[in-house]
C-alpha cells in the first residue's frame, strides 16, 4: 500500500532507492513527523516457524506464491536472498520474514517493507497489528526528507552479539551509526545495553516485585533513563514496556495512581510506535482509565493502596518524577 498524505496530496512518504553497500531500500520524499504510520501493509506470505523438512517448507512456500496473483509473485521473487541454491522460496522467506508480533513463532513476507534496511538506532517501529492482519511501520523521531528509513531486525543486544546475529540470518555487516562508533563510545553504548538488560532481567522478577517493589520501580526509572540515551532519544517500544512494567509493580501492591500515570505513558509511546489501532495501545488506554481492571490488582499488597484520584497537583516536572517513582 502506498500512503497518501493526510491532506490529501498525492504523495508517497517515501521511494525506493538503491542505497550504496546495502541493495534496495526506503528513501523519505519529505520531512515525516514522529508517529506517522509511513507503511502499512498485508503480508504476500505467512510462514510457521518449523516445517518437517525442507522439501516440505519449500513445497509449502511454493504453493502459496502459485497462489497469488503475477504482479505479487513478481515482488516476492525480486526480495533479496542471503540463500540462494537448492531452496529459493526458503532463502528468500529466510532472509525477509518478521516475525508476527515479539514472541510470534508466525512470521510474514512484504512486498515494500521487507525491503526496509536494518539500523541498531532505528528511526522506525515494526509491529504487527492482529486486528487488521497487517504490519504497520512508524517513525520514532523526526526523519528528514533524504533520510533512508530504518527498522531493528534485531533484539539490540550488545554490539557483538547483534553483529554476529545480523550475518548469520541476513548476510551483512553493520555499518549503521551505532555499529560505527569510535571504540571508545561503542564500549559506552554496549555497557549501556548490557545494562539495559540487567535492569530488564531485575524487573521481570516476580518474586522481587512481591517483596521489593520501591526497588524494581527504580530499576524501572533507570531502564528508561538508559533507553533514552541509548536510543538518542528516539520513541522507543522498550520504554512503553517499561513504563508498563512500573505500572504492574504499582497496581500489584494496590497504587491506582501511579498507576494509571504509567498506563497513560505506555499508552502514549504505543500511539506512536504503533498507532491507535493497535491491541497494545488499546489495552494500555484502558488501564490508564481503570487501573484496577488490571487482574493482579492488589496481588501483592495493598501496601500502597491510593486511588486514581490521588495523583498529586502543583508539583514541578522533577518533583513529579520524584513522587512517580517513589525516589524519596
Ligand atoms: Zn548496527
Amino acid at each position: 500500500m502506498v500512503p497518501r498524505l493526510s491532506n490529501g496530496v498525492d504523495t508517497p512518504l517515501f521511494e525506493i532507492k538503491q542505497i550504496p553497500r546495502k541493495g534496495r531500500g526506503l528513501v523519505a520524499r519529505i520531512n515525516v513527523a514522529t508517529g506517522t504510520r509511513i507503511l502499512c501493509e498485508k503480508p504476500l506470505l505467512t510462514v510457521q516457524s518449523e516445517y518437517t523438512t525442507p522439501v516440505d517448507a519449500e513445497n509449502m512456500f511454493a504453493a502459496q506464491l502459485k497462489a497469488l496473483p503475477k504482479a505479487s509473485q513478481r515482488e516476492f521473487l525480486s526480495l533479496h536472498n542471503t540463500n540462494p541454491g537448492k531452496y529459493p522460496f526458503t532463502g528468500i522467506v529466510r532472509t525477509n520474514a518478521l516475525p508476527c508480533g515479539p514472541s510470534s513463532s508466525v512470521g510474514a513476507v512484504y512486498p515494500t517493507i521487507c525491503l526496509i534496511n536494518h539500523s541498531c538506532v532505528p528511526n522506525c517501529n515494526h509491529s504487527w497489528n492482529s486486528d487488521t492482519g497487517r504490519e504497520t511501520i512508524h517513525a520514532i523521531r523526526p526523519i528528514e526528507a533524504g533520510e533512508e528509513i530504518t527498522i531493528a531486525y534485531d533484539c539490540g543486544r550488545v554490539s557483538a552479539v547483534r553483529r554476529a546475529f545480523l550475518k548469520v540470518n541476513f548476510g551483512f555487516d553493520c555499518i549503521c551509526r551505532a555499529c560505527s562508533l569510535p571504540a571508545a563510545e561503542l564500549a559506552a553504548s554496549d555497557a549501556r545495553r548490557e545494562r539495559i538488560q540487567a535492569l530488564d532481567d531485575a524487573i521481570g522478577d516476580a518474586s522481587r516485585m512481591a517483596s521489593r517493589p520501591s526497588d524494581c520501580l527504580r530499576d524501572c526509572h533507570a531502564l528508561l533513563q538508559a533507553l533514552r540515551k541509548e536510543y538518542d532519544g528516539c520513541t522507543v517500544v522498550l520504554s512503553a514496556r517499561a513504563y508498563y512494567d512500573a505500572f504492574q509493580i504499582c497496581i500489584a501492591h494496590g497504587d491506582e495512581a501511579r498507576a494509571s500515570v504509567f498506563a497513560e505513558r505506555a499508552y502514549k509511546i504505543r500511539v506512536i510506535c504503533e498507532g491507535e489501532d493497535s491491541l497494545e495501545t488499546q489495552r494500555m488506554l484502558s488501564f490508564a482509565r481503570n487501573p484496577a481492571s488490571h487482574p493482579t490488582f492488589g496481588i501483592c499488597s495493598f501496601g500502597w493502596k491510593r486511588s486514581r484520584a490521588m495523583v498529586p497537583k502543583g508539583l514541578d516536572a522533577e518533583q513529579f518524577e520524584e513522587w512517580l517513582f517513589k525516589m524519596k
